[in-house]
């Protein structure tokens, strides 16, 4: 890659577009003051030139970076011949992704939405319905703490995090938490009324905590022998990000349900859920979206799997996840204020020794890096499954360099500072 600046496709300050932002959007997002407006492999660039090695790939959802030709070209071929028809008909590329992702997880049909939430609040209904055919009514759905499964009510009622859902009461009914790494609590809640667990095999929003193979093996084993289903939402850690293609499968565990969103595109909004026979208890006019399954997000879904498969990005994956592990890791015993790494593969969470993630991120970002903060003390790294070697050894050097800065502020280095060049 080139380095230093390239052209530029806005001219806009930042300042005026924050300004235009807070008139014309709502206040759901505190947008760090950064206008982007390309992207090319890992790496962003923003209006002043500045190439910024992505670390976020939009919260999870660029797994084949930015500009890939396998998704250009599924993009452009695909909305020519037909963007959109509805669930009133068939279409191929629906069958065919639909297809792909049964063939990469258990025997089980699809349903598609058009995110993450979208997909939970599917999950959910499977789970009521299923309790009230099989299980004399039960409908209530357990899951752990420190859990994210969305933003719609139900998918909030799952989350069951005061923080998001505060002034969002009443929620609906039928939800039960448990701590996360409390198996005897889980078990206890395990009764009569339960139809479903619900969990994230590494905990994507809280901080990513990830759930250990034995704890899976063990819930799953729970979830049977108190006939209750088990729905893993790979929403965050699926689409091989972990060096598995589904988070669950180091465990070698099979769920009854699973969703998916996030990468499954490419960056094309999609939701998926699979569900097992036994889960599979839907019917026409059970539940449904007009624009869940269009052929534009599946065609480019099947080319992203695809992609993901040919290039060996699993196998990526797991060998960059290890190198950036060890190099922040050697960060840490350099005398930065790094306490340990979490997760797997290209699902990282930087545990830090004081609470000064926000300022950290911001200084990775002088330094030419997006990785974003979550809580006080994690700063969290979702690159594409792309990373290249040397860019993960940029990564890190970048990283370390933000977290001296953070943590030894010198005079202040100015926007100039963000005029970094990439990788080669
Ligand atoms: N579940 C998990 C594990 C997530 O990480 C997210 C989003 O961050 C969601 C569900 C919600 O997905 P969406 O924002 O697409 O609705």
């Amino acid at each position: 890659m080139s380095k230093g600046r390239c052209d530029r496709r806005s001219s806009m300050p930042v300042t005026e577009l924050s300004e235009r932002a807070s008139a014309a959007l709502c206040d759901t997002y505190a947008r760090v003051p950064l206008n982007l407006v390309r992207g090319e492999g890992a790496w962003v660039i923003s209006d002043r030139g500045d190439r910024l090695l992505d670390c976020v790939s939009g919260i999870g959802v660029n797994v084949l970076g930015h500009g890939h030709p396998a998704v250009l070209d599924a993009l452009t071929n695909q909305a020519k011949d037909l963007i959109h028809a509805s669930n009133l008909y068939l279409t191929e590329p629906q069958v065919l992704l639909a297809e792909r992702l049964v063939a990469g997880a258990f025997p089980s049909r699809v349903f598609f939405a058009n995110s993450g939430a979208e997909v939970n609040e599917a999950a959910i209904k499977v789970a009521r319905k299923w309790g009230r055919l099989h299980k004399g009514g039960a409908h209530v759905i357990v899951t752990l703490t420190e859990a994210f499964h969305g933003r719609t009510l139900g998918s909030l009622a799952a989350t069951g995090s005061a923080k998001y859902s505060r002034f969002f009461q009443p929620l609906p009914l039928g939800f039960r938490q448990v701590p996360r790494g409390d198996l005897g609590a889980l078990e206890a809640a395990l009764d009569d009324e339960v139809a479903a667990v619900m969990l994230e095999p590494i905990q994507g929003e809280s901080g990513v905590f990830p759930i250990s193979d034995t704890d899976l093996v063990a819930i799953r084993e729970m979830c049977d022998r108190h006939c209750c289903l088990l729905a893993v939402d790979e929403i965050q850690s699926g689409m091989g990000r972990t060096g598995r293609l589904w988070a669950h499968q180091w465990a070698g565990i099979v769920p009854d349900v699973m969703t998916v969103a996030k990468g499954l595109a490419g960056g094309m909004a999609i939701g998926a859920m699979l569900v097992g026979p036994r889960a599979d208890v839907f019917e026409p006019g059970d539940h449904g979206s007009t624009f869940g399954g269009s052929p534009l997000a599946c065609a480019v879904g099947v080319a992203v799997l695809e992609t993901i498969q040919r290039e060996g990005l699993i196998e990526n994956a797991n060998r960059i996840g290890e190198q950036l592990r060890a190099g922040i890791l050697e960060l840490g015993s350099s005398g930065l204020p790094i306490l340990g790494v979490r997760g797997r593969g290209l699902m990282l969470g930087v545990a830090l020794r004081r609470p000064i993630s926000r300022a950290a991120a911001a200084a990775c970002l002088e330094a030419g890096l997006l990785v974003n903060s979550i809580g006080q003390r994690t700063l969290r790294m979702l690159p594409p499954l792309i990373l290249s070697a040397g860019e993960a050894d940029l990564a890190i050097e970048r990283l370390g360099a933000g977290l001296a800065t953070s943590v030894y502020p010198g005079p202040s280095r100015g926007p100039e500072a963000l005029q970094v060049g990439g990788a080669e």
